[in-house]
């Protein structure tokens, strides 16, 4: 019965509210626990409330689900006030789901009192072990129907013209699906954030991008140079300068990450960011020192001149890309607040070989109407594409890649967790969505990249 209800989005979603206010939005982030630390969450919980009660600026919490053994996000946030609710946002991801699910989950939590839920697709696990994924891109339309408030992941940090393209593509086709709010992954290239924030106003696109920003432990550091976060990368000089920060003692390389968070926090404001969503706090004192720090530096930062000597100086006099990948779309990134006409970096892709190409034109002649009794020849498809027997072949709509060749199988567009040159997370090859892209470039034909929702 509770999952037949009809719902309409409240007057009162005090994050939407701010968000169209153009107040910037701070956002603490919040694992969901297995059920066997779901107890000391819900104590911990129940203080960092008490703490973000007494916040005079817009705060609130996005609660993020990695553990595949955590509960369901709502039976962590029962010790929540309603009104706390609206103040936050909860991700859920499309990893080990089914539509149905999806849906399921979604009215879940908006019957307990969210309005604002984000999809993400969720990280791999191993080529071998493949795992059905729901794409964020379809987790919107369902959250359309449901009328909720909806968000989605973009992952800017990508250094490669492969790999850069592909992920903006996947984001206009997000906002296509009415995307209401997009949160990036973290990263500390300012750089990055600031060739999004041009790409979308090219685009004329103004929805809130939120940046995720992460307060690193120790663990993180090693973590993430042992390639186990996946999209995300430390380069060589900015390892370097954490080794350094190291070096004397924990709390000089604790103090270190609070600069950095301060720093790179102002920044997203200057940059016309509408908010922050900060990863890797472990408690209400944290966040208390957190919003303390981040309103200092917005005192401190309230000139983007200021803001960037010091950026500069404390930071990006490293090279930040993971080396020897390191394009960027545009030049002079940073030299201004707004640059108004940036100019582009000719983007080097690699080329569409002939044997591709013929491939193509062979598949098209061949497969372009799904109709057809040719069309289902599986033999034929999977001499030609490796045919992995979808149910629903939608191979015409992606320049005849099969999806299944994706770990993921993602139709709509790549993950953000492709490696620092751009293959695939879960194997050597090249990302499908590349190589879908360059196909695209060369049919002259990018509107496949951005229009077609593939179910
Ligand atoms: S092929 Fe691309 S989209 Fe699929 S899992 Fe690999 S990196 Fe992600």
């Amino acid at each position: 019965m509770q999952l037949e209800m009809q719902y309409t989005q409240s007057k009162d979603n005090f994050f939407k509210q701010k968000l169209d206010e153009l107040k910037f939005y701070i956002l603490f982030e919040i694992e969901v626990p297995d059920k066997e630390h779901l107890q000391d969450a819900q104590d911990e919980l129940r203080s960092m409330q008490e703490t973000l009660n007494q916040f005079e600026n817009p705060a609130g919490f996005a609660f993020i689900n990695t553990n595949p053994n955590s509960v369901h996000p709502v039976e962590l946030t029962s010790v929540l006030d309603e009104s706390n609710k609206n103040k936050s946002i909860i991700y859920l991801s499309g990893k080990n789901s089914t539509k149905e699910k999806l849906q399921d989950d979604i009215k879940i939590c908006i019957d307990a009192g969210f309005e604002n839920i984000s999809f993400v697709s969720g990280d791999g696990t191993s080529e071998a072990e493949r795992t059905p994924f729901v794409e964020s891109v379809n987790a919107l339309s369902l959250a359309n129907q449901l009328e909720c408030h909806s968000g989605a992941v973009v992952n800017p940090f990508k250094y490669t013209t492969n790999d850069i393209f592909p992920q903006y593509h996947k984001l206009i086709k997000k906002f296509n699906n009415k995307a209401n709010f997009i949160t990036t992954q973290f990263g500390w290239d300012m750089k990055k954030l600031q060739e999004l924030r041009i790409y979308l106003n090219h685009r004329d696109l103004h929805s809130p991008i939120i940046t995720r920003q992460r307060f690193l432990s120790v663990n993180d550091v090693k973590n993430i140079t042992n390639g186990k976060v996946p999209g995300v990368h430390i380069s060589q000089d900015f390892h370097n300068l954490l080794n350094k920060e190291l070096q004397y003692s924990n709390s000089q390389f604790l103090a270190s990450q609070w600069r950095r968070l301060q720093i790179n926090t102002a920044g997203c404001k200057l940059l016309g960011f509408s908010g922050i969503q900060i990863s890797g706090l472990k408690s209400a004192k944290d966040f208390k020192a957190a919003y303390k720090l981040i309103n200092n530096a917005f005192t401190e930062f309230s000139k983007f001149e200021k803001w960037k000597k010091v950026y500069f100086e404390h930071i990006a006099h490293y090279e930040m890309g993971p080396y020897p990948h390191l394009f960027y779309i545009y030049n002079n990134l940073l030299s201004d607040i707004h640059i108004t006409r940036p100019t582009i970096n000719e983007p080097e892709l690699d080329k569409v070989t002939l044997k591709d190409k013929l491939l193509f034109k062979a598949c098209d002649f061949l497969f372009s109407n799904p109709k057809s009794k040719i069309s289902n020849n599986y033999l034929l498809k999977s001499l030609l594409l490796g045919c992995k027997t979808c149910d629903v072949c939608s191979s015409n709509k992606m320049a005849f890649v099969c999806r299944k060749s994706c770990p993921k199988q993602l139709a709509n567009g790549p993950c953000g967790g492709s490696k620092a040159n751009g293959d695939c997370e879960l194997s050597d090859k090249e990302c499908i969505h590349s190589k879908i892209m360059r196909i695209a470039l060369w049919l002259n034909r990018v509107d496949i990249l951005e229009e077609y929702v593939i179910d």
